[in-house]
């Protein structure tokens, strides 16, 4: 049973690989964060190992002991606590490990979670790895972002899209398969952005949701602050970008929903609004603006995502977003007008 939520196509795609002995040295699967790349590289290495007839079984010994993470042949290799990339040694490390025959298991698998967090040095050393391939080694790359990876790897690795799951598909999810009362699966399939590991992580932990609002809370306060305080916002994400770029964009994300939902608000898109627990005051607020002015923050919001992606300055690509927050208008204007010059 692979039983992964969400994700038909990039199930079906290895299921085959498996079943007809046609998979490859290297998968790279990109994602968003908490969409599941971590799981389904699990279930992969479950599923090339295991020796039952319809693999993964997800119950043999070799399935629950990659599951709970004591298979010596399957490594995971990832970011250390409060690093910024990978160094060379995890991956030299991983290079010298591959050379040697799988104690108990057919097929080694490294699982390298984060690429885009490679160092050159560690890229490099991967790249070695790729290039001459050992016997029975499985390669399984995860990334948010295939931006920042070097084209050599790419080019050696078969890529496996996962994409975001629609809010009720979600929704439906979280009631059905674990049992989330209904009120709260309606709140995280809006706030998870398409990851079920999100809305999950939520469910177990309260403070995920309350950190996400205190930094949408953020957010609405700076529409209002004065050009100083958004700057020293500013200054404090581009910090928070050196040490977790991902972070940032998760924070940028909220930004973008935000807005969206002002102007589905505006236009009474109500079903569509992520910010489902703030209607009232998406109401009153998408009043105070005009169409025009939301729609052009929310395209230079997401012209910096992509040149931060670029590696762009951070600083000065946040500044200038923090000048570009649209002008509330005093009183009310005629709601045609406005949504024609959309
Ligand atoms: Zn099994």
């Amino acid at each position: 049973m692979w039983n992964i939520f969400g994700q038909p196509k990039a199930v079906d795609l290895l299921k085959s690989s498996v079943e007809q002995k046609r998979l490859s040295h290297a998968y790279l699967f990109i994602g968003p964060a908490h969409i599941g790349k971590g799981t389904l590289a699990l279930k992969l290495a479950q599923a090339v190992n295991c020796p039952e007839e319809d693999p993964p079984c997800g119950v043999c010994a070799l399935c629950s002991r990659i599951a709970s993470g004591a298979n010596s042949d399957i490594q995971i290799i990832c970011l250390a606590p409060g690093a910024k990339e990978m160094g060379i040694d995890q991956v030299r490390e991983a290079q010298h490990t591959a050379s040697l025959k799988a104690f108990e298991s057919k097929c080694r698998v490294f699982i390298i979670d984060g690429a885009d967090r490679l160092s050159v040095e560690a890229s490099n050393s991967l790249l070695k790895i790729l290039e001459e391939p050992p016997n029975d080694v499985l390669l399984i790359l995860t990334a948010v972002h295939k931006g920042q990876i070097m084209p050599t790897i790419l080019s050696r690795c078969q890529i496996v899209e996962l994409h975001p799951t629609a809010a009720p598909v979600i929704e439906k999810g979280l009631v059905n398969q674990w049992e989330v009362d209904a009120v709260k699966a309606k709140l995280f399939s809006r706030f998870c952005n398409g990851s079920i590991g999100w809305a999950l992580m939520a469910y177990n932990d309260e403070s995920v949701v309350e950190g996400r609002s205190e930094t949408l809370d953020r957010i609405i306060d700076l529409t209002a602050a004065s050009i100083g305080d958004r700057f020293a916002y500013a200054a404090q994400q581009a910090t928070f970008f050196a040490q977790d770029k991902e972070a940032v964009f998760e924070t940028l994300n909220l930004w973008i929903g935000w807005w969206r939902d002002l102007l589905l608000a505006k236009h009474r898109c109500h079903d569509l609004v992520t910010n489902i627990d703030r209607m009232d005051m998406l109401e009153k607020s998408s009043g105070k603006y005009d169409v025009a002015p939301i729609a052009g923050f929310i395209k230079r919001l997401d012209l910096a995502v992509r040149n931060l992606r670029r590696n762009a300055n951070p600083r000065l690509a946040l500044e200038i977003l923090m000048l570009d927050i649209p002008k509330p208008h005093h009183g009310r204007r005629k709601e045609g007008a406005t949504a024609a010059s959309f």
